[in-house]
């Protein structure tokens, strides 16, 4: 039996679907994610690396995937927004009426549009479209950046997430499990809820044999106001299947995630 193989995909900061990378690690084999993926004519893919051919996946799951601007905004109220805010400029004592606070209202509304616009869809149906293939190898994505707010405060919380999954037959298109990050994150959020959540809507619509979601955050409600704490960092995990039961494929994991880092 050959060693368990990892397929080690790391987005570069914001815009991962353009920037995927696929690595061999150790002495583990790579593996091909995606058994039928298309370039951009939508033709199927048949030569080329690896990795030219997971960025081919990414590049047509997003294309096929972009919700229409402004659409989840339109959801969120925000002449409501608008009017609150106004009030608040009011109870901190300012005047909403200068000319530096005049537009901040609508400003802020649309801000909101987008932050909290994650609670008008389904994170669900990001994974729900997946390629089935006999694969036995952990595939993992580091380095997912997301902000989201603290449902506490209100005040944004901001970091990394890693998301892996051994698959039983389901697979995805690397950038999926980032929209799902993505989708889970912009809505009043805790960290803790957040992590779990994306590893129940991993488990739970990719049947797979494990998943694995680790996530390092900065809360600003801890570095701005309260305790004051800048550079800590919260780290929370949730394990499933594989990765709760197995030690070893829980550290291999860990491996690949930190390794390179201590
Ligand atoms: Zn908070």
């Amino acid at each position: 039996m050959p060693p368990a193989g990892f397929a080690n995909a790391q987005p570069g900061g914001a815009d991962f679907p353009d920037s995927f990378l696929c690595e061999t690690i150790g002495e583990s084999t790579t593996v091909d994610l995606d058994p039928f993926p298309r370039d951009s004519s939508g033709a199927p893919v048949t030569s080329g690396s690896n990795s030219d051919r997971l960025r081919a996946v990414g590049t047509i799951v997003d294309e096929l995937d972009e919700p229409p601007r402004g659409q989840v905004e339109h959801r969120v109220d925000q002449e409501r927004i608008a009017r609150a805010v106004r009030e608040i400029l009011l109870a901190i004592g300012e005047n909403p009426d200068r000319e530096g606070l005049r537009e901040t209202p609508a400003r802020v509304a649309r801000m909101y549009g987008e932050l909290f616009g994650g609670l008008h869809e389904d994170p669900r149906r990001h994974v729900q479209k997946f390629f089935t293939e006999t694969c036995d190898e952990v595939v993992l994505v580091r380095d997912i950046s997301f902000n989201s707010m603290c449902e506490h405060h209100l005040l944004p919380f901001m970091g990394k997430a890693h998301v892996a999954y051994l698959p039983r037959e389901r697979v995805v298109g690397l950038s999926k499990l980032a929209r799902v990050v993505e989708s889970v994150a912009r809505r009043p959020q805790v960290q803790e809820r957040m992590t779990e959540q994306i590893a129940d809507i991993l488990v739970e619509e990719l049947k797979a044999k494990g998943v694995a979601v680790v996530i390092e955050a900065v809360h600003t409600c801890m570095t701005i106001r309260g305790v004051r704490k800048p550079g800590s960092i919260c780290v929370t995990s949730a394990m499933k299947g594989c990765f709760r039961n197995k030690s070893s494929t829980r550290a291999e994991l860990m491996t690949l995630i930190y390794g390179d880092r201590r």
